[in-house]
């Protein structure tokens, strides 16, 4: 029973496939969990997610390996760092075993979604979990839903990869011992304005810097940074209001252990921006996405690898994860979970 999809031309966008997981928690409990076939949420007008954005998110993939299992790559960190999320918004943790299974069974599921090997195509699971009980003074509610549900994404690079250009923000995304390391949605509520500021001038995404001093680089609205060095080490931005995200996570460990590189977890400042020869952001939608060129109030930096292609660096790395995410290469253990049709 194969579904009529034009793999290759699919955006990034929601298509409604038939399936999804939804659990309820209510009286102090998570209860069974169920898959059903109903996109939409009825809740109170009054909803804790509604009146004060009580709700936090996830991403992952899954998609056809080389050999043609199905696989997730590394499911169990998101839902840990749901958790976190979670515990941070004192929301109830959605358990991570219970998570696991909520990606087999929707997967399995909707399994003529998954995207076959060779389109570039997957298949993006977002868990979601939000308040439904209603709140009006503010503090937590009582009953919450989580809900994980799938739609097939096209490749990331459709058109060809195209160096981005980035200009550094006077926006804020984090305070330093605010929500930044969580993926809440509030984080990107407030995103929309300095988002939608920088498209309108002419720029593909901001660069964040840190709230208190203005002088280290964060991330962009949904992408951690990574930097090459003119020696070829790789460095990422260290801060305690970043997303900690999971491609970031693994190419820095892909760096090390499959391509013998340095990889430094430091801060790093603005000013020192110019001195790096490749530039990258990385997150599950593109895995690493090449910039060229940011623009600081004016002062430009271009950066050596060019606005034609990724880094001689950036595409090796882009290689490894995705050679391992494929099944074309070894992969760490634990990282790909299969899941069975
Ligand atoms: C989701 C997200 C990322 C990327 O995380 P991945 O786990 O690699 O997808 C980076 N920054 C922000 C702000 C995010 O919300």
């Amino acid at each position: 029973m194969a579904v009529d999809i034009d793999w290759k031309n699919l955006n990034f966008a929601y298509t409604k496939t038939p399936f999804r997981y939804v659990c309820d928690y209510k009286n102090g409990k998570w209860d069974e969990g169920k898959l059903t076939e109903d996109s939409t949420v009825k809740i109170s007008e009054c909803a804790g997610v509604l009146q004060y954005a009580q709700t936090a998110f996830e991403g992952l993939k899954v998609y056809t390996a080389e050999d043609g299992r199905t696989v997730a790559f590394r499911p169990d960190l998101n839902a840990e760092r749901m958790a976190c999320s979670a515990k941070r918004l004192e929301m109830p943790v959605f358990p991570e075993d219970k998570f696991l299974e909520a990606v087999d069974m929707l997967v399995k599921a909707n399994c003529e979604y998954v995207p076959p090997y060779g389109s570039g195509a997957s298949l993006y699971i977002r868990p979601v979990m939000f308040a439904t009980s209603p709140v009006l003074g503010v503090k937590p509610a009582v009953e919450y839903q989580f809900r994980m549900f799938c739609t097939p994404v096209g490749p990331y690079f459709k058109n060809g990869i195209k160096p981005l250009t980035l200009r550094v923000t006077d926006f804020d995304r984090a305070a330093p011992h605010g929500t930044g390391h969580i993926k809440a949605g509030l984080n990107y509520a407030m995103s929309l304005h300095a988002i939608v500021d920088a498209h309108n001038l002419g720029y593909d995404e901001n660069m964040y810097l840190d709230s208190t001093t203005r002088t280290f680089v964060e991330e962009t609205g949904g992408a951690n940074f990574i930097f090459v060095t003119g020696d070829g080490k790789i460095v990422t931005p260290l801060s305690e209001s970043i997303l900690p995200s999971i491609t970031r996570r693994s190419i820095c460990y892909v760096a090390e252990n499959y391509l013998n590189l340095k990889v430094e977890n430091r801060q790093v400042r603005l000013d020192e921006l110019k001195n790096f020869a490749e530039c990258g952001l990385c997150g599950t939608a593109a895995v690493i996405s090449p910039v060229g060129r940011i623009d600081n109030h004016g002062e430009i930096i271009n950066f050596p690898s060019g606005m034609q292609s990724m880094g001689k660096t950036t595409k090796k790395l882009y290689d490894a994860l995705t050679g391992i995410q494929y099944g074309r290469l070894p992969a760490p253990k634990g990282w790909l979970r299969e899941i069975k049709k």
